[in-house]
């Protein structure tokens, strides 16, 4: 064993639970309980061409994104990372060019003190050996999503919410950019924050989440 398994024993990334088999990165129990989407893990958007994502936002899964935000393991944002770019990797055809990820805005960053899309794109953007690019910027706070019912009305909400970021357009011009967030729900963040970046050159966009609802 490796003195680095010695100081930092692996754990499930889902429960927490030491492993004995230092190769996985998720217990048996967890692989078999967490609500996978299989089949269904495609969803179709407005502006991006279409958003994988490995997990549904329930039980285990959900469990295992709330608990990220407060232990904050490394070794959990591996395991995430793989597993979105093994949905990235079979479900879209298509070869990203480089990853970038919605971001927060700075009220809510210093609140939280971290932004979780951010670490899900660098974990993602790793597993993928593509390069990770701050494109987008949050302009205007806006109320959480979770809070407001229907689709119309949260498109709505997020539009004119982001900018881009100072030479953005060098960086995404004619390029496929995969955008990453946490989870998707109606897709409107992700449809606002695709339609700046093919405004402002992009020549495509496909999304990852970790999970959908
Ligand atoms: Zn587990």
């Amino acid at each position: 064993m490796k003195i680095f398994q010695l100081l930092y024993p692996p754990k499930c990334a889902f429960c927490g639970q030491l492993l004995e088999n230092a190769a996985e990165d998720i217990c048996p129990a967890c692989r078999a309980a967490l609500p996978w989407t299989g089949t269904r893990a495609v969803t179709r958007g407005s502006f991006f061409s279409a958003c994988v994502s490995p997990l549904y936002y329930r039980d285990l899964a959900r469990q295992g994104l709330l608990g990220f935000k407060f232990r904050r393991r490394s070794s959990a944002g591996r395991c995430f990372g793989r597993l979105m770019a093994r949905c990235v990797r079979e479900q879209l055809q298509t070869e990203a060019d480089l990853v970038t990820y919605v971001p927060l805005s700075f009220l809510r960053l210093r609140k939280r003190g971290y932004s979780q899309s951010r670490l899900l794109a660098k974990a993602l953007a790793a597993e993928l050996g593509l390069p990770l690019a701050k494109l987008l910027r949050k302009q205007r706070h806006t109320k959480p999503l979770s809070r407001i019912r229907g689709e119309e009305r949260r498109r709505a909400a997020v539009s004119g919410a982001f900018g881009l970021c100072r030479g953005a357009e060098e960086q995404m011009k004619d390029k496929c950019v995969l955008l990453v967030d946490d989870v998707i729900t109606t897709g409107a963040t992700l449809g606002e924050c695709s339609r700046l970046l093919l405004t402002f050159g992009a020549d495509r966009v496909v999304c990852a989440t970790l999970c959908k609802k």
